[in-house]
Parts: C-alpha cells; structure tokens; sequence
C-alpha cells in the first residue's frame, strides 16, 4: 500500500539525512552538542511527520466515509485499487435483479401430473436449497396449502440445480443447461420462455416446468448508466438460460453478457477479461460467484447474499444496492487523489524545512533549535489552515500539538 511505501522511505529519509547532517556538522569542524542538536532537529521534523500521516489519515477519513456510504472495506488494498478498475462483472441473480422469484406458470409435460404434484416434488427439494428459485417454488407451495414431503440423499448439482430421493421416486429440478448437457430435448413451450424457467425430472423424466419471474433492481439502471459514463465496461455473468439473460442485457444496456455458465467457468470469464489487460471488478450475491469474486482484481459482494459471498469478497455492499459500485469506484479515485495531493505538499513542504533544520542556512545566522523549530511550525500550520489546505494541515497541527505536550 502506499501509505507503507510513503513511510518506509520517510523513515530512511529521516535517519540518513539526520546522521549526514551530524557527521556534516562535526566535519566542518563544529561541537558534538552542535551537531547533534542538528540531527534531532532534522529527525523531529522529518519522523512524525506529515509525510508519514498525510496517507493514514485519508484512509482513516475514507474508510469512515465510506462506511456512511453503505460499503463494507474488508480488503484495504482492493479499496485503494478501485480506481483501476475497467469492467465491472456483474451476476444477475440476487445481483442485478432483485433475487425474489415469484412463480408465474407451472406446467405439465407428461400429461400425467398437475400442477399441484409438480409443485409438490419440486418444493420437496427446494426445502433443502438456499438459492433464490427455492423460495419462490415453497412459497408456491404454501400458496396451494401443499404438503411438502420428505427428501433424502438431497444434492446440490452446482450451478444446474438440485436432486434427491422423494416418496422413493429419484428427483430432479434442473437448468435448461443441464438437459442440454444430458442430451436432453427442451420442451417446445419452454423454448423460447423470458423468464427463469426449471425442469422437474422424475427418474430422468421431464414431468414438468416451473416458470418463475424475477425483477430487476430499480437501482440497477442508473448504476450501470453511471458506470458506462466513466468509461468502464459491463458485463453479466448467470447460470440463468440464454433469452433471459438477453433481456436483462438489452433492458440494462451492457456491454455483454453469458449466460449458462457454471461457477468455475464464471473464474475463467473473469480470468479471460483479467489475460486481456483488463482491471476487473466482480460483483455477486450466490455461493456460485465465490470463485470468480475470488479471481477478480477487486470482489464486491452484495450484503443481502450469501455468507461464502461476503466472506470471499473485498468489499460488502451493506445496502444491496449495485449503484453502490459506482461509488466505490469514485471514492477510490478520489481517495487516491487526496493522497498523492497530500503526498506533494508533504514532500515540497520537507525539501524547505529538512535544509532549515539541518542548519544549511547557518552562514546566514539562521539556525533553530528543535523547540522553536515546533513554534514556527505551529504557526505556519494555524496560518495553513486558515488557508485551508485540508487534511494536510490537520495532521501538521496534530503533530505540533503531540509535541507540545
Ligand atoms: P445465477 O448465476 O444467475 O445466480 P445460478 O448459477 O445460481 O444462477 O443458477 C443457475 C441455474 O441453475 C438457475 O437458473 C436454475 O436453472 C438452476 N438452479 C440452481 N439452483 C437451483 C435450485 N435450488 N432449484 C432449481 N434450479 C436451480
Ligand atoms: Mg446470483
């Protein structure tokens, strides 16, 4: 991190210049006490110095104000680094929609189920599952007074779906990817479906498919506009199928998307974008996005998603809120900004008084003792800041002042 960087050096600085100027003094010929007079002077001023808190105390700023601002800062470095950041990776379940599923339309496939027993098999499953589809299908459920029954050897098929045993029957709820990658036929109803649909297989059967409707978060189009304003690329990675991804796309106008992709090929996307000198930004809700958070340059969790999520990601959005992207990357740049900004006045304010205190200018009669030396600087950094010059001079009167006492 910088602010470590900017004291390591201050800290070499202030030492080397500091034992130069005693061994300077005593060459010219002057006393012991002369000299070392000068050396605690140089090192007084250089140590404690602005220089070393003009970044901590940004940080320390930022961090505050950031967390007022609905972020959660786990990771530091991955803060300070928001600033590069050139795409955003975005989940679209839970992430830019709002990940609360209603049922829409149940419907048989084999002619010999009703809705109901659709309903019933599938929530029997989804009892047992922590994604989003699970609590629209068991509100369902409820919804027509279903009875669920009992599972056993229940699985999670990552990023495909769900299946165990029910009433002694092997059952499945599953992706459209998932047929596919069975070889499958999709049912011609479902083929062409906007919305998030599930298949319910029964010993490898297709019995039936739920359709279930999902919004996207209202907050979501003016985080992608804003972002798309600042010159950085956005993209959509979902395990959800093909025409509603497109949907979401087109509606939120982005860059791209991919849909189908399971959780490691979410890794590769972002490792591909990463191979193509993009600083990338992922943000995700399900346990599905933890590898490709993980990846990324900088992992943005959203607060309302699951704990592998949180615990995976850089940062939180405490606030659910993908506008919240926006402004991390805003305040990094502007945190970053404020450093350097500090850094400068810090390092033009030393190159004048590191040769003041060494006694450079003692030919002259100049020369200041350690305690004067703090005076003037006490009055320099009241008259600073009534000019206001910010957090620089804040820490230049906080210095003086721990001197003083
Ligand atoms: P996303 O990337 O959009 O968050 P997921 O990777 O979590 O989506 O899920 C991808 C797809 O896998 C879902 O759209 C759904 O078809 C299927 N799926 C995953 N988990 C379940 C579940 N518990 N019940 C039914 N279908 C599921
Ligand atoms: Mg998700």
């Amino acid at each position: 991190m910088l602010a470590d960087r900017a004291a390591f050096w201050l800290t070499v600085i202030a030492l080397s210049v500091g034992f130069l100027t005693f061994a300077a003094w005593l060459f010219v010929g002057q006393s012991i006490t002369f000299a070392i007079e000068r050396m605690a002077t140089v090192m007084v001023i250089t140590c404690p110095h602005a220089l070393g808190l003009a970044i901590p105390l940004v940080v320390a700023m930022s961090t505050s104000l950031s967390a007022k601002n609905g972020l959660l800062i786990k990771n530091r470095s991955a803060f300070e680094n928001a600033r590069k950041i050139s795409v955003v990776v975005f989940d679209k379940t839970g992430t830019l929609t709002e990940g609360k599923f209603g049922v829409s339309s149940v419907k048989s496939t084999d002619g010999n189920h009703d809705e109901k027993e659709i309903i019933k098999f599938a929530s029997a499953l989804e009892k047992s599952s922590e994604h989003p589809i699970a609590r629209g299908i068991l509100e369902k459920a409820q919804e027509l007074g279903i009875s669920v029954p009992d599972v056993s050897d229940f699985e999670a098929i990552k990023g495909k779906g769900v299946q165990g045993i029910v009433d002694g029957q092997n059952v499945k709820v599953v992706s459209p990817g998932y047929l596919k990658e069975m070889g499958m036929d999709i049912p011609d109803h479902a083929k062409d479906e906007q919305l998030t649909v599930v298949f319910i297989l029964k010993d490898e059967n297709i019995i039936g498919t739920i359709s279930l409707a999902d919004k996207i978060r209202e907050d979501s189009y003016e985080a992608i506009q804003k972002l798309r304003e600042l010159g950085i690329k956005c993209w959509m990675l979902t395990g959800d199928n093909n025409q509603i991804a497109k949907k979401v796309n087109d509606e939120l106008k982005l860059d791209g998307y991919f849909a189908e992709v399971l959780p490691h090929e979410k890794l590769e996307k972002v490792k591909e974008l990463q191979s193509k000198n993009e600083y990338v930004a992922m943000t995700g809700d399900g346990v599905n996005d933890a590898p490709a958070l993980a990846q990324a340059d900088v992992g943005i969790a959203i607060g309302s998603g699951t704990d592998i999520a949180a615990e995976t990601a850089d940062i939180i959005l405490v606030e659910s809120n993908p506008k919240d992207v926006t402004s991390l990357i805003l305040f990094g740049r502007a945190t970053y900004k404020k450093m350097i900004q500090n850094l400068v006045w810090a390092t033009g304010y030393n190159l004048f008084a590191i040769p003041l205190a060494a006694g450079v200018f003692y030919k002259w009669g100049i020369i200041i003792s350690p305690a004067v030396y703090l005076l003037i600087l006490w009055k320099t950094a009241i008259f600073l800041y009534f000019t206001a010059i910010p957090y620089y001079v804040f820490v230049e009167l906080l210095t003086v002042y721990c001197y003083m006492w």
